[in-house]
């Protein structure tokens, strides 16, 4: 699924293929991914220029010339792609914009759980989904206060009003290094290790996005890459635990993040 270091991903790449570039048309193949109909997508869209990407936990903004926005989520599986005008399109191409220079700019979603949507404003669109703020523009202070006090750790770090970006993959790796189990609750931390969670997430996000979000680059004694049924923590060999945290398919070491 993707989370903040992909969405960052995607916006270096919109910036890169299709920054200064104008939007001649849009498809709409899947219509479970947009809110707003072929007619409207389009009167909105053809002939704006795409001015860049801004990011925002886990929502990608492509920024329009004439000061509105087109936003996209991408679920449990889309991806943002470029190919030549002549490249064949996919089962699972839901969204492809033609670009005036013969790109096409490709939203693919396995799932169809993502969403495509023209906004006027982002700002006014992240305050009235009630997303909180994107969790690297925020000092470690700020990630604290935002975490609050409530429910166990888990779903707090998940919860995109608190903090926006972190999903289930980013979550599980910031508590490993952090050496917290997932089912602690929030309230039984004190100051430093609340201080001392923050700085992980921030710095979990920006060394995954050094290996633009590729999880099978990262670090090899980070949980991520053994994200499987009977690995071993890659810290300390004991065999890692899986379970369901907040509704989501977790792992952890049962050494190194003591049960609460
Ligand atoms: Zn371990």
């Amino acid at each position: 699924m993707p989370e903040l270091p992909d969405i960052e991903l995607y916006r270096r790449q919109l910036d890169e293929h299709a920054r200064g570039r104008t939007l001649q048309s849009v498809a709409i193949r899947d219509a479970r991914v947009v809110q707003q109909s072929a007619d409207e997508l389009a009167k909105h869209l053809r002939g704006r220029r795409i001015e860049g990407g801004r990011r925002h936990g886990k929502n990608l903004f492509v920024l329009l010339n004439d000061g509105h926005a087109l936003l996209m989520h991408f679920g449990m599986t889309g991806t943002l792609g470029y190919a030549g005008e002549d490249t064949p399109l996919e089962d699972d191409d839901a969204v492809v914009f033609d670009l005036d220079d013969g790109q096409r700019m490709t939203y693919r979603s396995r799932r169809k759980l993502g969403k495509v949507l023209w906004v006027a404003e982002p700002d006014d669109y992240l305050a009235a989904q009630h997303i909180g703020p994107d969790a690297l523009e925020l000092r470690e202070r700020e990630i604290v206060q935002r975490l609050g006090d409530g429910g166990g750790l888990k779903a707090a770090l998940m919860d995109q009003g608190r903090l926006a970006g972190l999903g289930n993959v980013y979550t599980d790796e910031a508590l490993f290094q952090a050496g917290l189990h997932p089912r602690r609750m929030l309230r039984s931390l004190d100051d430093e290790y609340r201080l001392a969670l923050a700085k992980t997430i921030r710095q979990v996000l920006e060394v995954a996005i050094e290996h633009d979000g590729d999880r099978r680059r990262l670090p090899p004694d980070w949980l991520t890459p053994h994200r499987r049924k009977g690995a071993k923590c890659p810290r300390c060999g004991t065999p890692l635990e899986t379970g369901q945290v907040g509704g989501r398919t977790t792992f952890w070491c049962p050494r190194e993040q003591p049960s609460p």
